[in-house]
């Protein structure tokens, strides 16, 4: 192969690796506000939880409070033995002792208890999660950052071997096209455009042995020779 095409080949695969790099990089910031998103939900539903257990623990404690006045008064008419004589009164308080009782017990907040818990267990695990999360984004930033550099070393020289016109073709073709400046041609066609070659371009280019431009996308165009019978029968074989 001709040596320029084939540094050629090895820069513009530097380059795919470091532009997903970048890209990957750039999206920190989305994914750590999502992150922190997900705490912030499970966070509110614990407030909300808790909110609900007061709520309801002040209207209990305002019934509790009911029933113990009441109370109060019913021992005052045994004590003063009145009794018989305001007979209806009593019963009238016995009664809103019962209605109090019964209010107390409706607002058991055994099931208002459950959910604070439960909604603190989904923050626990939410926030395991989350860690999780943020530690292997941490990994992940560093081993970019310290392929970035070994890409940039890389590819400083490999663009010092390269010849000048054909590192100058490369860029301007790389600007134009979005960073991707190769392209294998396969089939007759350029697998990037998906144009079809002229056969006699197609043919230059199998060959391998100068550098070739795409008709249509100006990528300049590589071709992988198909593998012997042999070395397919080892290789796995793709679906279709
Ligand atoms: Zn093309």
């Amino acid at each position: 192969m001709n040596a320029d095409l084939e540094r050629l080949i090895a820069l513009q695969k530097l380059d795919n690796t470091a532009d997903a790099a970048r890209k990957q990089l750039a999206s920190e910031p989305d994914h750590e506000r999502a992150l922190e998103a997900r705490l912030e939900a499970a966070r509110q539903e614990v407030a909300a939880a808790k909110d609900r257990v007061a709520v309801n623990k002040s209207a209990r404690a305002a019934l509790e409070k009911d029933v113990a006045v009441q109370q109060g008064r019913l021992s005052k008419f045994r004590e003063q033995a009145m009794a018989v004589k305001t007979n209806q009164e009593y019963h009238a308080i016995q009664h809103e002792i019962t209605f109090a009782q019964t209010e107390v017990k409706k607002i058991e907040d055994s099931i208002l208890v459950a959910s604070l818990k439960a909604a603190e267990g989904k923050l626990a695990a939410e926030t395991k999660a989350v860690d999780a999360d943020r530690k292997t984004m941490k990994t992940a930033h560093s081993e970019m950052e310290a392929a970035l550099e070994r890409i940039v070393a890389e590819r400083s020289s490999l663009v010092g071997s390269l010849d000048k016109h054909v590192l100058t073709t490369f860029e301007a073709v790389s600007r134009k096209r979005n960073g991707v400046a190769v392209a294998e041609a396969r089939d007759g066609i350029c697998t990037i455009c998906h144009v079809r070659l002229r056969p006699q371009v197609f043919n230059t280019v199998r060959r391998n042995d100068q550098i070739v431009q795409c008709d249509s996308c100006n990528r300049i165009l590589f071709f992988v020779p198909v593998k012997t019978a042999a070395a397919a029968a080892d290789a796995p074989q793709p679906a279709s």
